[in-house]
């Protein structure tokens, strides 16, 4: 999907329909960030055995549409615009090895706007940028090249609707997450505009107990003042509610919170008037769902163990594993050398925030084992962590299998 914006860009401002992506940068992207040996296991049915492991990928894993666009949008820039500075405004994707990569061919993170002239390039990345951010990089003059995702876009134009028909949104969401933080600021970019964000369930019946009636506004006042809009008044504002998603929340949950507040619309105004009060719109994107999907049919599969590849900080990594942990041991990694050997692995456990180390992981015998990596995570690092399996379980690497070139 293109990356888009719902405005007419000034001059200034690229696009994907701007800045049309050469073929040879497409090829330099999968140069960098691809893997011959994940690919030779697509082409293999997602499956391979090794020894006394049985692999199974997931048939939908890895870099999505936005991510795709985003890194050939920056690689071109860098190609067409050579001569000048590039700048990153935060992080493209949730992954230190593609930052890593875009500060190795000279496109380094903003750090500030103080030394920006006209002459610098600015890439706004995938998540998307808060409005007043934007704003004031546009005043510097400098060149933009915008690679916010289409359906980041999608969920702006939600809430904005939502706001303009006098409806607070209710975002399900991690507060301080990029996209989230834009969409806030799109929310608050249309006069009136009220938000609240919920980051799951919990917080969502909390809210919805409030609505109904069963809890009192004051059990509250701290969750709206950190998580709602300035100045909201639960009283007033949440009269009438929509509800957008984060793009990369978990589908199933975003759906229970949806029934659940909608259910509380109708103790306290009845069902005639819900429709005139609630509404309700899917915004998770389509890569995030397939993604999801593709865990579930995984894990039909009946795996030992799965791996889970990506960013401890990509949301949607983050839920692949919460759906995975439910069903088997499941270890959320960064990359290859969290597989310190068959005994010790560092892992992120799902619904925790930091790093631990598990022995035992791997146990003896024949396996199976499910892989798969987040829409942020480049296929050469799961290549990689493949390899690293392989060689920790003892086993050997088949030759067809090349590690250089491609990457692994
Ligand atoms: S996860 Fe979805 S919304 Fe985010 S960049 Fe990828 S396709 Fe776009």
């Amino acid at each position: 999907m293109a990356s888009q914006v719902a405005v007419t860009l000034p001059e200034s401002v690229h696009t994907r329909s701007r800045l049309f992506v050469q073929s040879s940068t497409r090829q330099t992207v999968a140069h960098h960030f691809g893997s011959a040996i994940v690919e030779a296991i697509r082409q293999q049915d997602y499956t391979c055995r090794v020894g006394r492991l049985t692999l199974h990928l997931a048939r939908e894993f890895g870099f999505c549409y936005g991510v795709d666009d985003a890194l050939e949008l920056a690689y071109e820039a860098r190609r067409r615009f050579h001569d000048r500075k590039i700048y990153l405004a935060g992080e493209i994707i949730h992954n230190p090895m593609v930052n890593g990569q875009l500060a190795a061919v000279g496109i380094q993170p903003l750090d500030g706007l103080a030394h920006l002239t006209p002459q610098d390039v600015v890439i706004i990345p995938a998540f998307g940028l808060p409005t007043p951010e934007l704003s004031r990089l546009r005043q510097t003059g400098c060149t933009l090249i915008d690679t916010t995702c289409g359906s980041v876009v999608h969920v702006w134009k939600r809430v904005e609707r939502y706001a303009r028909d006098g409806f607070t949104t209710v975002i399900h969401g991690k507060y301080d997450h990029e996209e989230t933080a834009a969409t806030r600021s799109q929310v608050l970019a249309i006069p009136g505009g009220r938000y609240v964000v919920v980051r799951d369930l919990s917080e969502a019946e909390r809210l919805a107990d409030v609505i109904s009636g069963l809890q009192p506004v004051d059990m509250l006042h701290d969750f709206f003042a950190r998580f709602a809009s300035p100045g909201f008044d639960p009283r007033r504002d949440l009269e009438k509610i929509g509800l957008a998603n984060q793009t990369t929340m978990l589908a199933s949950e975003s759906l229970a919170i949806a029934e659940r507040l909608r259910a509380a619309m109708t103790v306290r105004y009845g069902e005639d008037e819900v429709p005139f009060r609630f509404r309700s719109f899917d915004t998770i994107c389509s890569a995030t769902q397939v993604r999801q999907d593709a865990v579930a049919q995984l894990l039909a599969y009946g795996p030992d163990l799965m791996l889970v590849v990506g960013g401890y900080n990509s949301s949607n990594t983050g839920h692949l594993c919460e759906m995975a942990a439910a069903v088997c041991p499941t270890y959320h990694i960064t990359g290859a050398d969290c597989l310190v050997s068959a005994e010790r692995i560092r892992h992120k456990p799902a619904f925790q925030t930091g790093e631990v180390e598990s022995h035992h992981w791997l146990p003896a015998g024949k396996l199976t084992i499910g892989l798969t990596s987040g829409a942020s995570t480049p296929d050469r690092i799961l290549g990689e962590v493949i390899v690293r399996l392989i060689d920790v379980a003892g086993e050997s690497l088949p030759p067809e299998w090349s590690v250089s070139g491609a990457g692994a």
